[in-house]
C-alpha cells in the first residue's frame, strides 16, 4: 500500500510499504480521509520525542471498515462490521492503571492505539474497536467526521475548566484549534467570547463567528482584556497557542477565582514569567490539558452529528496522500485553516 513515511524533520516521503496484518478481533480500516493536526506539523517541522523516525504520521483517521478479523477479542465483538464507515481515535485507556482508576483515562500510562494514518490501510486493535470507533450516523460528511479526536481535545479541556452558561471566556489562538474552541464554548453557552490573535485573517474569522476580537500586538493585551471584560477579566481562559506572552496575557486576564487552561503544546525549553501573588491573592487557577478520554471522542461525534457546531468551513485544504509534503507545507505556513488529506482515490 501507499504511506507517507516520516524520515525526520522536512523529510516526509510517499512510499510502498507492505499493508499492515490482522490478528483475531482486529479491523483493517481502508482509510478515506485523514486530519493533518499541530501535531504531524511540528513534527514535520522540528521533531517530536513522541515520533522516532522512520514511521506513519496522522492520528485522525475516518474510513471504510473493509474486514473484520474473527475471533477472540469479546469485547470488540460486534462493534463493526465490513463496509461500516467509521471515525477511529487515535488511543484508547486501558482503564485498569492508577491513572485511569483516578478517572484520569487521557493520561492512561498503557494506552492501546493505532499507527499512523497517513497511509491507506490500517489495522485496528480490538481494544480501539471496543472503545474509541464510531459509526458515522446518516448526513454527516466523513471529512467533517475527521473533527472527532481535535474536538475531543477541546472537550477534555472544557470538561477541566467548566464555566457556567453566560460565563465570559477568553481564548488565545484562532488556529484551527482556538476556532473549534471557539464553536464548543458557544455550544456550552458562554456569554462574551474574546479572542486573542496576531493574524488578521484568523481575527476576521473568529469575529465572524461571534467572538469579540483582539490583537495581541496592540500593546499589553492582559490588561485590554480585563478592560473589556468589565474591569474584573474573564472567568475563563483557554490557551490555544504555545506562546509564552500568551499564557502570561491569559493569566493577568482572568478575574479573581478565574481559571486558565493551557491547552497548547510549547517548543521544548520555553519559560513564562507569572507573578506569584496572581495565584496567591486572586486565588486564580492553572492548569493543563492533553489529549482526551474515549467520553470526550463520542461526545464528539454526537455534537457533530447535531449540526450545532459551525465547523465544515474549518476545512479550508484539502490534499491527495500524494501531496502530502504541500499539505504539511500548507499546514505550516499557517495560511490554511484545518488541511486534509486523501487517501484511495477519495474525491
Ligand atoms: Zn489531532
Ligand atoms: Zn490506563
Amino acid at each position: 500500500m501507499k504511506a507517507a513515511v516520516y524520515h525526520g524533520p522536512r523529510d516526509v516521503r510517499v512510499e510502498e510499504v507492505a499493508g499492515p496484518s490482522l490478528d483475531p478481533g482486529e479491523a483493517l480500516l481502508k482509510v478515506m480521509y485523514c486530519g493533518v493536526c499541530g501535531t504531524d506539523i511540528k513534527t514535520y517541522r522540528r521533531g517530536h520525542p513522541m515520533f522516532e523516525p522512520p514511521c506513519i504520521l496522522g492520528h485522525e483517521p475516518v474510513g471504510e471498515i473493509v474486514e473484520v478479523r474473527p475471533g477472540q477479542s469479546a469485547a470488540a465483538a460486534g462493534c463493526v462490521s465490513a463496509g461500516d464507515v467509521v471515525a477511529v481515535a487515535p488511543y484508547v485507556p486501558c482503564d485498569n492503571c492508577r491513572l485511569c482508576l483516578k478517572g484520569r483515562q487521557e493520561m492512561c500510562s498503557s494506552k492501546a492505539g493505532i499507527a499512523g494514518a497517513f497511509c491507506e490501510y490500517i489495522r485496528v486493535p480490538g481494544e480501539v474497536l471496543a472503545k474509541g470507533v464510531s459509526r458515522l450516523p446518516e448526513g454527516l460528511s466523513p471529512r467533517v467526521a475527521c473533527l472527532a479526536e481535535p474536538i475531543a481535545c477541546c472537550l477534555n479541556a472544557i470538561e477541566a475548566v467548566p464555566f457556567d452558561p453566560g460565563d465570559s471566556v477568553l481564548i488565545s489562538g484562532a488556529g484551527p484549534m482556538g476556532l473549534l474552541m471557539l464553536e464548543l464554548c458557544k455550544a456550552r453557552g458562554a456569554g462574551t467570547i474574546f479572542v486573542s490573535e496576531p493574524s488578521e485573517t484568523r481575527r476576521a474569522e473568529a469575529e465572524r463567528r461571534g467572538a469579540r476580537v483582539i490583537d495581541p500586538g496592540d500593546g499589553d493585551a492582559g490588561h485590554q482584556l480585563k478592560a473589556l471584560a468589565g474591569g474584573d477579566g474573564t472567568d475563563a481562559a483557554f490557551v490555544c497557542v504555545g506562546a509564552s506572552d500568551a499564557l502570561e496575557s491569559a493569566i493577568a486576564s482572568v478575574r479573581p477565582g478565574g481559571r486558565v487552561n493551557l491547552f497548547g503544546g510549547f517548543p521544548g525549553g520555553s519559560r513564562v514569567t507569572l507573578d506569584p501573588n496572581t495565584i496567591h491573592y486572586g486565588e486564580v487557577t492553572l492548569l493543563g490539558s492533553f489529549g482526551f478520554a474515549p467520553r470526550h471522542f463520542h461526545m464528539g461525534m454526537r455534537l457533530l452529528a447535531s449540526g450545532r457546531l459551525d465547523v465544515a468551513g474549518l476545512l479550508t485544504c484539502e490534499f491527495s496522500l500524494d501531496d502530502v509534503v504541500l499539505a504539511l507545507d500548507t499546514g505550516a505556513s499557517g495560511e490554511a485553516l484545518k488541511v486534509l488529506l486523501r487517501m484511495n482515490g477519495h474525491e
